[in-house]
């Protein structure tokens, strides 16, 4: 192996061949499926003000506290976004997207950054793939997004995700901030059993306890007080409606009262995509709804809500799955011998891209065997095979590379009609 004197920095990671195939897969067919849905895409810059983030994810949250890359290059306190929601909320109503009344629909795919500790799965530097939908507060509309999530990872090939969902409520008094002092309640007794970060989470965010992951805690947790049955009238409402809409939908999910999700801005429904290959860090994606968020940033109070699927985690799972592993195979691979034949076959090469058919040949001026593994190797359906001998009476070879395909002579300006032919 060499020892190069620059590796990427710890936590962040290079995409190319298998991945990097993949990762367009991902993205391509998230802009395809979700067009669909009537979203449209969306760029924001990477970094923002660190206001931004800490008045929507929450001060108070794991993200704000400890994994922010936050800089003051100049007079301002600038972020790298470690998600992307925020971003989009900010865009919408700096552009007055509001004053034009009804629900805009935006997608987004781009880099994340979190100082988290590095494991399988888990960087700091990620990329997301995202939909937000903003402006209505339809029942409806969580069902559409949360299956539109689900249908997503189908159509990449991915059949072992599973959906969860839950509702941790609103900020009215006798919604979430009730449950809260409830979970408490039913908490406090055994608090000194659990792990310092549950400990620390018990006065200034008693919900995240719930999700903790140590085996301990989780004992302790079994049979804490649900929030999807401690929600106000309107809540309880709207989570019926979620519920019924994403059954009719063809949508399967789990309830799971645990899942609280990460970041302040949640209302009413949350949602998880889990995928078993992913062992501790399961989550492949998330969302739920974020009914004041706008508020909070300054806006009027529009409800919005949305999802953010890893993709990193859906590569790993696309790796297990195996089934939707992406070639890129090749339609027309060139093999040449010779300097006139190698000059030649180059005109041949670009007059197949020029017809529309993905088209490469030997530059190593490899041998013919050689080439010929090459061509195997990229998965080529159709070699073209050119020597000087052939160029000097004007013919090329094209070589059916299928088990068992044929092998034909012919004019070289009749190689394209050729090739087309011999392409399934
Ligand atoms: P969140 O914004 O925390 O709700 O995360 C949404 C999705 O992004 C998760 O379900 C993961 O798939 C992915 N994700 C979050 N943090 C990371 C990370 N540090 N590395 C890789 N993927 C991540």
């Amino acid at each position: 192996m060499s020892n190069p004197r620059f590796r990427a920095i710890e936590g962040t990671r290079d995409y190319f061949g298998k991945d990097g195939d993949r990762f367009d897969k991902a993205v391509a067919f998230a802009g395809e499926l979700f067009a669909r849905y009537g979203y449209r895409r969306m760029r924001t810059p990477v970094f923002e003000n660190t206001e931004l983030f800490a008045r929507s994810i929450g001060a108070s949250t794991d993200i704000v506290e400890k994994e922010m890359y936050t800089f003051t290059p100049g007079s301002e306190t600038i972020t790298l976004r470690p998600e992307g929601t925020a971003g989009v909320v900010r865009a919408y109503l700096q552009h007055s997207r509001d004053k034009q009344g009804g629900l805009a629909k935006f997608w987004y795919e781009g880099p994340m950054f979190r100082r988290e500790r590095p494991q399988k799965g888990r960087q700091r530097q990620f990329h997301q793939i995202g939909a937000e939908a903003i402006g209505s507060g339809d029942p409806l509309l969580d069902a559409e997004l949360a299956s539109m999530g689900l249908r997503y990872y189908e159509y990449i090939g991915l059949m072992n995700v599973k959906l969860r969902v839950n509702s941790i409520g609103c900020s009215r008094p006798e919604c979430r901030p009730l449950y809260r002092q409830l979970l408490r309640d039913a908490i406090r007794p055994n608090l000194d059993r659990r792990c310092r970060s549950c400990q620390t989470r018990y006065e200034r965010n008693a919900l995240r306890i719930i999700d903790c992951k140590n085996p301990e805690c989780r004992k302790l947790s079994a049979n804490l007080p649900k929030s999807y049955e401690n929600l106000c009238r309107e809540c309880a409402d709207h989570f019926a409606a979620v519920k019924e809409a994403l059954a009719a939908l063809g949508g399967e999910f789990v309830l799971d009262h645990t899942l609280v999700r990460g970041l302040d801005y949640y209302t009413k429904t949350v949602f998880e995509y889990t995928h078993d290959a992913l062992g501790a860090q399961n989550a492949i994606g998330g969302g739920g709804r974020y009914d004041g968020l706008a508020e909070e940033l300054g806006g009027a109070p529009i409800p919005g809500l949305g999802f953010a699927l890893g993709v990193e985690r859906i590569l790993i799972a696309m790796e297990a799955e195996n089934g939707c592993a992406c070639s890129c195979p090749l339609q027309v691979f060139g093999v040449a011998l010779g300097g006139s034949a190698r000059r030649a076959m180059s005109g041949m090469i670009a007059r197949c891209r020029g017809a529309g058919l993905s088209a490469d040949m030997d530059y190593e001026k490899k041998s013919f065997k050689s080439q010929l593994r090459a061509a195997n190797r990229r998965q080529a359906m159709v070699c073209l095979i050119l020597g000087d001998d052939e160029l000097a009476r004007g013919e090329i070879v094209v070589k059916d590379m299928a088990e068992g395909g044929e092998q034909k002579t012919v004019s070289i300006f009749d190689c394209l009609n050729a090739v087309r032919a011999a392409l399934p």
